[in-house]
């Protein structure tokens, strides 16, 4: 079974003023498999958003990638022309952002844009695009598709705009679409609509994705697996059910204790102390053990190594350096 996507030692650094060097992606390595659904856990600030943008290859100055290799399929994208990597945007690689309106253009229509797409990657003539994308529309559950194909993204609302941005993303059949906090800007009756709706998506047109959120409760229900990130590195990794059965590291337990839970009104926030230290100045060890309530002497003096401790259970944590157990 070849992956769709493998990153392997991946390192984005962001060169900050007085010589600060920003490790927002400190050697992280992944694979997603054909149709599965892989979700990016962490708070923000944690690394998954630069992930996801080097992936794209939309890394700007200050930020550069300094070391690893990503493939798609059998194409090393580290070493394609920015004209070859455009056109792997969009064709074989989608992205969905938290808010649509940055991604969408305020002064064309929802129409122009999606045909515009359509017509640079599928060569289709303009009365073609344009059926197309009323299609597309309805797909993606927008209702009056015929109407809405001609208004601008100001008269949509944000739940319409993100299905917009999910027909974009589909209507050139790529092979894995990136989600970054695709709900996250939505009221709460709206987000599970169009997570909803990615699965959906996700099945029919037979998509891996990588879904970027800080929210355990949306990688419950929607992710095959896990890959949880703090400090630019993957701290913990596994199949959906064994991360939330058998959680390994602490970072992780914060994370789940500061789910809400609608049998108690507890309260919730502060679970983990503290804020993630900035990237351009991690603590020495274990980049959590600021804020770790189970630190130790050698947390501080190194940080641990990932490991896989069980098949397809990867931790990195000082807690299992001797086989260890279930922390609880
Ligand atoms: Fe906590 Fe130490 Fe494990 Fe880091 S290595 S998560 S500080 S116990
Ligand atoms: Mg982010």
């Amino acid at each position: 079974n070849q992956p769709v996507l493998n990153v392997d030692s991946l390192k984005t650094y962001f060169y900050l003023d007085q010589d600060q060097v920003a490790k927002a992606v400190d050697d992280i390595s992944f694979s997603i498999y054909p149709g599965e659904t892989v979700a990016l856990v962490g708070e923000s600030g944690s690394g998954k958003s630069i992930t996801a943008l080097s992936i794209m290859q939309l890394i700007n100055k200050p930020g550069r990638i300094i070391n690893g290799t990503i493939l798609m399929n059998d194409t090393e994208l580290l070493k394609l022309s920015a004209k070859k990597m455009t056109k792997i945007r969009g064709n074989d690689i989608a992205m969905i952002f938290q808010e649509p309106m940055t991604a969408l253009n305020p002064v064309y229509t929802i129409g122009n844009q999606i045909t515009e797409m359509l017509r640079k990657h599928k060569n289709l003539s303009k009365s073609e695009a344009r059926i197309k994308a009323v299609e597309l529309l309805k797909t993606v559950g927008i209702p009056r598709a015929e109407e809405v194909i001609d208004e601008y993204p100001h008269q949509l609302s944000g739940g319409m705009r993100q299905r917009i941005m999910i027909a974009m993303a589909i209507s050139c059949d790529p092979t894995l679409l990136i989600a970054d906090e695709p709900t996250t800007a939505l009221d709460v009756t709206i987000q599970a609509q169009i997570l909803d709706l990615m699965a959906e998506m996700k099945e029919k047109f037979q998509m891996a994705l990588l879904l970027i959120t800080h929210d355990l409760g949306v990688v419950s229900e929607y992710a095959d697996r896990v890959m949880v990130m703090y400090g630019g590195q993957i701290v913990e990794q596994a199949p959906t059910k064994k991360l939330l059965r058998d959680t390994k590291h602490p970072y992780t337990k914060g994370l789940l204790d500061s789910l809400p839970n609608l049998d108690e009104e507890v309260d919730r926030l502060g679970a983990i102390k503290g804020a993630v230290p900035p990237a351009h100045d991690f603590p020495s060890g274990c980049r959590f053990s600021t804020r770790c309530p189970f630190v130790m002497d050698k947390c501080t003096q190194s940080n641990p190594e990932l490991q896989e401790l069980e098949k397809d259970h990867f931790v990195r944590c000082h807690l299992y350096d001797n086989g260890g157990d279930t922390l609880d």
